[in-house]
């Protein structure tokens, strides 16, 4: 914590630099210090590693759920509140809300309030969740900036873990309609080097892995509206390049170790004698909402194809009827969605529909009101590898060039 109450009930902060180590120590050895959530006696600490602040004794914990405040945390926190500050956003730091019992590392008041938190530590889904809930159940708007340590990547492959994900946000400044663009990021903070990086344009290729676009900036020129409507330029390109790389990878090198859906995929292919990686260049496309899909866009896609071409005789389908199926377990379906508490909403059926949309517009199936048919000639014919990695290319010239049907 940087701010503690005195005996008398003033506020202290250590967040400005007005005070020398000379002074809090006399402070230190006058006065006695609260913790203003919980008034249980906190220590200061003017430590030479971590920045100086205020904890709580490890055997009297604060009535607020808190992680240990790292170095990083500190000095990341204190950064962002100074930056809103100087914004002109009025900040407020580590404001207890009591109805929640949550105390935000940054509050930002205002029609829509905000509470910003700097998150480094790990924490659990479940408490993602409820701090999220929480600040969602007072009108309050969280904004998750992510520690820089916890960016992993490589190449133009970002990984997100456990909660990590939940932090997705969608921008809705973007500009660019382009079928591949996406509008899902996450946020990063970089204290020593004042650096803000986004992971941009997220377009999922396995449950943990995307394709992604970084894009740094220094804290002191960005503002803090771009937290959540930031706007990234964007290469139609460059992105075909990176999804057809991941789609060739599926093609030629199968994965050492098989996900429990992809290997219920490949049996389910295998019973039907689908050649499983010769699969047509229509499974795997891309489109911005498949992001709500937990699996890869190659593995759900795979699984319409197959109840396509070898479900009920007449072969037309509706966006619900597929939703129905491919149930891996109890509670499991290849249509698992991915939990994105910050983004707008996206039915199962209606990314569905999405995809159904993209294979009439190649020319793969028909569509008669809200059914879908798989054209024949399009259900069987396999092809020679470098032939599907030309249509693989194909396919992505073909969506971004036809117009909507
Ligand atoms: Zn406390």
């Amino acid at each position: 914590m940087l701010i503690a109450t005195l005996d008398d009930g003033r506020r202290i902060s250590l967040v400005s630099t007005k005070f020398t180590r000379d002074q809090l120590n006399r402070l230190r050895s006058r006065e006695r210090f609260y913790c203003p959530v919980c008034r249980s006696p906190v220590r200061l600490r003017l430590g030479n590693k971590k920045k100086w602040h205020f904890s709580h004794h490890p055997k009297d914990p604060c009535i607020v759920e808190t992680e240990p405040e790292s170095p990083i945390h500190l000095s990341g926190k204190e950064d962002l509140f100074q930056w809103t500050k100087v914004n002109g956003r009025m900040p407020e730091l580590e404001r207890y809300l009591p109805e929640i019992r949550q105390r935000p590392d940054i509050y930002l008041p205002g029609i829509r309030p905000i509470a910003l938190e700097y998150q480094c530590s790990t924490l659990s889904e479940e408490k993602f969740r409820e701090r999220t809930d929480g600040y969602t159940s007072l009108g309050i708007r969280p904004i998750w900036i992510l520690g820089g340590a916890r960016q992993k990547k490589s190449r133009f492959l970002a990984r997100l873990s456990g909660f990590e994900s939940q932090t997705i946000q969608f921008s809705k400044r973007s500009p660019s309609c382009h079928p591949f663009f996406s509008p899902y990021y996450v946020c990063y903070y970089y204290p020593a080097e004042k650096r803000i990086c986004f992971a941009a344009q997220l377009h999922p290729v396995s449950k943990t892995v995307y394709i992604a676009r970084e894009i740094n900036q220094v804290l002191s020129a960005a503002r803090p509206y771009q937290l959540m409507m930031p706007s990234f330029p964007f290469s139609s390109e460059t992105f075909k390049q990176d999804w057809n790389d991941c789609k060739r990878r599926r093609r030629l090198n199968p994965p050492s170790h098989l996900a429990r859906e992809e290997y219920w995929l490949r049996m389910q292919a295998y019973r039907l004698r689908i050649n499983y990686s010769s699969f047509p260049s229509f499974v795997g496309l891309p489109h911005r909402d498949y992001i709500h899909f937990s699996l890869s866009p190659c593995l759900w896609q795979m699984w319409i194809y197959i109840i396509m071409t070898h479900g009920p005789a007449d072969g037309w389908f509706t966006a619900d009827m597929l939703m129905q199926t491919g149930k891996i377990g109890e509670n499991e379906t290849v249509f698992v969605r991915r939990p994105l508490p910050l983004c707008p909403r996206r039915s199962g059926a209606e990314v569905i529909r999405t995809y159904l949309g993209q294979l009439v517009k190649l020319g793969a199936a028909d569509r008669r009101g809200d059914t879908y048919r798989l054209r024949s000639a399009r259900r069987t014919g396999e092809s020679a590898v470098d032939q599907l990695l030309k249509q693989d290319r194909l396919v992505l010239d073909l969506l971004e060039h036809e117009p909507d049907q």
